[in-house]
């Protein structure tokens, strides 16, 4: 282990020893977030370090009056950490603040159309990641049994998404890809999922995928990992190629993990 490395993991094991989490909390944490459900105990014990690290090292406040309790942290991190159990905190340093609304919230927005001309208007949210910024959620969409958007929806896991995929300074869908990984298949593969949704969207068709992935292809990525953690086997039916790509990505495999539900 090289020096920096080493304090690094000094510092977290002594996060860890002088911020244990209480038993109690997490144990009703984990019973309540089905999509954990089947992780062995020695990634649930992982899991358990990578949440206690996240709520140590991110400030979190409550927006219109809402009380952010330690239940709600932990429910918060317990999900935002759940992409991260091959990969790593690291892959959430750069940025600190988690605010939580307690429902949607509105943003202003103002957009230069080509003509110059700007455009403002105001857009409902539940969620939003700013790169080196804050991860902002509402709480009624971001709490254990939400699923704002239907089945194999998770508004926590999608703004992660979006966090890994700023990584590199773009966010477009592909996120740092580890030494082995293809990008060019990568993109190969997510294209032509994309392509497909978006002609079924464009058709008018009911699709099992969050039509908001054919909105672009960063919303693709992270619509598709909500899918990957939550439905794991809808994507590798419908979506196989890009299954392979997020397994191989997130270093998980969550199909593997119905069997034991
Ligand atoms: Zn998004």
């Amino acid at each position: 282990m090289n020096p920096v490395a080493r304090l690094r993991a000094w510092r977290r094991a002594r996060i860890l020893a002088h911020h244990p989490l209480a038993d109690a909390t997490w144990q009703a944490t984990v019973a309540d977030l089905p999509v954990l459900d089947g992780l062995r105990p020695a990634a649930l014990e992982r899991l358990r370090e990578l949440a206690t690290l996240f709520v140590h090292a991110k400030t979190f406040s409550g927006a219109h009056g809402l009380d952010v309790d330690d239940a709600k942290r932990m429910a918060i991190a317990a999900q935002a950490c759940l992409p991260l159990l091959e990969l790593g905190m690291d892959w959430l340093d750069g940025w600190r603040s988690v605010i939580l609304y307690p429902d949607t919230f509105v943003v202003d927005l103002e957009e230069a159309d080509e003509d110059g001309v700007v455009h403002r208007g105001r857009d409902e949210r539940i969620g939003e990641s700013w790169e080196r910024g804050p991860l902002i959620l509402s709480w009624a969409d971001a709490a254990p049994g939400a699923e704002p958007y239907g089945e194999g929806s998770n508004v926590v896991i999608h703004e992660i998404a979006h966090k890994l995929d700023q990584r590199d300074g773009y966010t477009n869908g592909c996120p740092p890809l580890h030494p082995g990984m293809d990008g060019a298949a990568w993109r190969r593969d997510f294209q032509a999922a994309f392509d497909a949704l978006c002609a079924e969207v464009d058709a008018g068709r009911t699709t099992w995928i969050d039509p908001y992935a054919a909105e672009a292809p960063e919303e693709f990525f992270a619509v598709l990992s909500e899918h990957f953690f939550t439905a794991p086997d809808a994507v590798v039916e419908l979506v196989p190629a890009v299954y392979a790509q997020l397994r191989a990505f997130y270093r998980q495999d969550p199909l593997a993990r119905l069997a034991g539900r």
